[in-house]
């Protein structure tokens, strides 16, 4: 059995550290089958005067980032062991499809990452922007995040739906019972025929807990929901981050593979 972590970042994104090689060199270590890096797409949705260079990388940079990738793994085809992958994690912002669809079919992407960071411009999983919380009712919020979540997946851009439920990141918790949500979103990721992220970075945040939540993973099992892995590092050292207790996690609710990508194309590896 070889795992897979298909999402980690660069320090081209301006606020992760390590280059293309590091993060590789790591994944051997871990005796990781494949890695896949999906660093930021450029923010598209914004006007190129105010996209903020801490989040992203420019425009003019994802050719250069997409030809490294491709380099880096025709070297590790060469070397053997832990294969190289050529992803991106993208956000969903209603409204600028065109845009997205244009940079995302220039480029021969293993799979794309969706995700869903920014909230009508709040960028609420930002330490900066906390006092955002201040103005929602905390049950209103999770059922708009999930409702945006669910806009994503069912817009056709996407392989994988990043941290499912990356609204808990700070430990802001709903009142009511989540599980109905949970089924309305799986049923929706079955229907778009989208896989889940399995994604372990919620262990190193306030919420300390696996994205997704167990009683969400439950229903993406029990809806037929393929998952897949990632670390989401920030940092070389975080690739293949608490994959054991990620692993143990998917094995308890039931699944009994992961999904892995490659040129588009969703394959299943036993676990
Ligand atoms: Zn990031
Ligand atoms: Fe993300
Ligand atoms: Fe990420
Ligand atoms: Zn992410």
């Amino acid at each position: 059995m070889t795992l897979v972590d298909y999402h980690v970042h660069t320090a081209r994104c301006g606020h992760a550290s390590g280059e293309l090689k590091d993060y590789l060199q790591k994944a051997r270590e871990a005796g990781l089958g494949e890695i896949g890096f999906a660093d930021h797409l450029p923010m598209y949705f914004l006007p190129v005067e105010e996209r903020d260079p801490g989040i992203a990388m420019a425009e003019e940079k994802l050719p250069d980032y997409v030809q490294e990738v491709m380099a880096l793994k025709a070297e590790a085809e060469k070397m053997g062991g832990t294969v190289v992958r050529l992803g991106i994690e993208a956000d969903y912002v209603p409204g600028h499809e065109e845009k997205l669809r244009q940079l995302l079919r220039s480029y021969p992407f293993d799979y794309v990452i969706g995700s869903v960071h920014f909230l009508d411009g709040w960028g609420f999983d930002n330490l900066h922007y906390l006092d955002g919380y201040e103005r929602w009712d905390i049950d209103e919020l999770y059922e708009y995040y999930f409702q945006r979540l669910m806009e994503a997946a069912g817009s056709g851009f996407f392989h994988i739906m990043a941290h499912p439920d990356l609204i808990k990141k700070f430990n802001f918790r709903p009142r009511r019972d989540m599980k109905e949500l949970y089924r309305r979103v799986a049923k929706v990721f079955r229907e778009a025929g989208v896989c889940a992220e399995v994604n372990t970075a919620g262990l190193r945040v306030p919420a300390k807990e696996i994205y997704p939540a167990y009683e969400f993973l439950v229903a993406f099992c029990e809806s037929g929901v393929p998952v897949t892995l990632g670390s989401d590092a920030h940092q070389p050292e975080d690739v293949g981050y608490a994959f054991e207790q990620a692993l143990r996690l998917i094995k308890e609710v039931g699944y009994r593979e992961i999904a892995t990508f490659r040129d588009g194309k969703k394959f299943a590896v036993r676990i």
